[in-house]
């Protein structure tokens, strides 16, 4: 008491409450009447309590004013507590019914929902009234409601905050949403609730997908990409080694042939070699032009009568010689359901048997190898040419049965070195089949004991091309061509290329005929006008002039003769180009003599 006289209560009182308080005190004051105020006062260490104080007027006996008697009560925690309780009413209408998420408070054992916020109603499409009725269960897919209402119960503890994860809720439009809630366990008003905040991720799930599949998709592009350049690379590798060692050969021969001391025999096997690898070289390149031209879309056939038994002879007769250096049987068999003839383009049905064949021959170390060709239907149930090929080599594993028709693709790598080959062989004969409306497939194949192929070739009858020339490549005719055949006939020869107009001229004089040459299309032009040729065999590509103008303009001023193209181009294009400006055939470089000559005898006799 001695400490607090002598203060005035003003003094003591929190300066925010010091003006209202004054204000209460003051208007009481005027008609000395009771006051009540709260206000906060401080204690002796300095801190403010709040308190109540309850003031009354005081007379002394005579009746004169004295002033007022303040009773003061300590309310320092009831009050706190009621402005908590105000602030968290607040907080509450903040956190829950403003929220932009939507908020939930519903009871754990009667799964009834006992409020919910606005958010909540639009984000749903329930109104409250309609929310209040439901359970939260009624907002789920059904087959979810077991796993949620055991992790439900599992999991209430009050005051513990969980996130759940994986959840779906199903909207009053029957939508339905992935959510990630999160919940906080409380009791309220004596009952067991929870209230929950839902983040519908539905959208960022979609994203989320999108984006993973994008990126496996990119994955698995760059994985793709990868793999076509290490085939590539590998391809490439393959490439060059199987184009150097034949002409590897032929180079180290050639000049071994330089040696004037030489045997007559040693002299023929060196050339045979050099032949032998020539012819290999040749096949590979023919290849790779052609796999060139089915990727580019560029290849066109020329549908004409396509005779199995003549195709099965010829490849026969073209392989027998390899067959036999292995000591292996090679078989063809034309079956009597086979039919005589089929629409397709029998230079390709050719070349992809010569590729399966030789494959089998290849693979083949004892044993046979048989081709046999029948009537079949192709996958759409048309009528259809059926080659197979069987052999009783080395077999190919299952899981290597479809991918050794990839491009570049071999059953093992190490086999490379072991058998030689490129790769391409079945990529091609598969593409070319398909163009023709059939397929090459594996019809069975096991390890150590042999494979199987089977070709099918549509009969298109309505592909039968009219235009088509029947200049078939004159592969199979071994028929010995006697040495003066050529006798006495005159021969122009245009190239520019001074090697290949010698070789020409060797394998024409050889049968005796009678060659001049010319450069260019312009000077063979002239030299057929003012001369008195039997035929003239005249490149495409020349400087000056080429060798379509020159021939055009031979046939314009009213040239007769025969002129047979020789070109270094086999595509089709080129052929169809040469026949249009007016050459009588075509013979592709490299030149092999017997066609030479026999094309020259066909056009001399037609
Ligand atoms: P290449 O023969 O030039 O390697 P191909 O495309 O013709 O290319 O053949 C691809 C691969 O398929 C061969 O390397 C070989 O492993 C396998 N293959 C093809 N034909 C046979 C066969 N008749 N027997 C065993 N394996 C074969």
């Amino acid at each position: 008491p001695k400490e607090a006289l002598g203060f005035g209560w003003l003094d003591a009182t929190h300066p925010d409450d010091k003006e209202p308080t004054a204000k209460i005190y003051l208007t009481a004051n005027e008609n000395q009447k009771p006051f009540y105020a709260e206000y906060r006062l401080k204690t002796k260490d300095g801190t403010y309590r709040w308190a109540v104080d309850a003031g009354n007027p005081r007379y002394d006996e005579a009746g004169n004013y004295l002033g007022y008697a303040g009773t003061v009560f300590d309310i320092h925690d009831q009050k706190i507590a009621t402005l908590e309780l105000a602030e968290n009413r607040e907080k509450y209408k903040l956190l829950f019914e403003r929220s932009p998420l939507p908020k939930w408070i519903f009871d754990i054992d009667t799964l009834q929902f006992l409020d919910v916020n606005e958010t909540a109603t639009r984000h749903y499409g329930y109104s409250r009234d309609e929310f209040l009725k439901m359970k939260v269960t009624d907002i789920r897919p059904p087959e979810e409601v077991d796993r949620f209402k055991s992790e439900m119960l599992a999991s209430y503890q009050p005051n513990q905050i969980y996130i759940h994860k994986n959840y779906r809720h199903v909207k009053k439009d029957g939508s339905i949403i992935s959510v990630e809630p999160s919940t906080h366990d409380l009791i309220l008003n004596g009952r067991r609730a929870r209230m929950a905040a839902v983040v519908d991720v539905t959208e960022r799930l979609k994203a989320e997908e999108i984006q993973r599949e994008l990126l496996q998709s990119l994955e698995a592009a760059k994985k793709e990409a990868e793999h076509a350049n290490e085939l590539k690379s590998a391809f490439l590798a393959n490439m060059s080694h199987e184009i150097r060692t034949p002409l590897g050969a032929m180079m180290g021969f050639a000049d071994l042939l330089k040696d004037p001391g030489l045997t007559a025999s040693e002299r023929q096997s060196f050339i045979d070699i050099l032949s032998r690898n020539g012819e290999s070289l040749s096949v590979i390149i023919n290849d790779i032009l052609d796999l060139s031209k089915v990727e580019a879309g560029h290849l066109t056939l020329e549908y004409t009568d396509t005779r199995p038994d003549q195709i099965g002879a010829d490849v026969i007769s073209l392989l027998r010689v390899k067959a036999r250096e292995k000591d292996l049987v090679l078989n063809y068999t034309h079956d009597e359901t086979s039919p005589a003839s089929v629409v397709a383009d029998p230079n390709r049905v050719r070349q992809i048997l010569l590729n399966l064949v030789s494959n089998s021959i290849k693979f083949t170390q004892f044993g046979s190898v048989n081709l046999r060709s029948f009537a079949c239907k192709n996958d759409r149930g048309r009528d259809a040419l059926c080659f197979e090929v069987s052999d009783t080599g080395i077999g190919i594993p299952l899981h290597q049965q479809e991918k050794i028709f990839e491009m570049f693709v071999q059953a093992d790598g190490s086999m490379t070195r072991r058998f030689g080959g490129t790769g391409l062989g079945l990529a091609l004969s598969r593409s070319l089949a398909r163009m023709m409306g059939g397929d090459v497939v594996v019809t069975h194949s096991k390890e150590g004991v042999g494979s199987t192929f089977l070709v099918t070739i549509e009969d298109q009858p309505e592909m039968r091309n009219q235009t088509a020339t029947e200049f078939s490549r004159q592969t199979t005719d071994q028929q010995e061509l006697s040495d003066q055949i050529l006798d006495g006939v005159k021969i122009l020869v245009v190239d520019d290329a001074p090697d290949n107009q010698q070789l020409i001229w060797r394998y024409l004089t050889k049968k005796g005929a009678v060659v001049e040459s010319a450069e260019n299309g312009y000077l063979g032009y002239r030299a057929a006008i003012n001369g008195h040729f039997d035929l003239i065999l005249m490149d495409i590509q020349m400087p000056v002039m080429d060798g379509y103008a020159a021939t055009q303009k031979l046939r314009e001023a009213g040239y007769k003769k025969p002129i047979v193209a020789l070109t270094a181009h086999a595509m089709n294009e080129v052929r169809k180009k040469a026949f249009n400006v007016g050459y009588t055939d075509h013979l592709t470089k490299p030149i092999n003599s017997k066609e030479l000559i026999s094309t020259i005898v066909k056009h001399l006799r037609s």
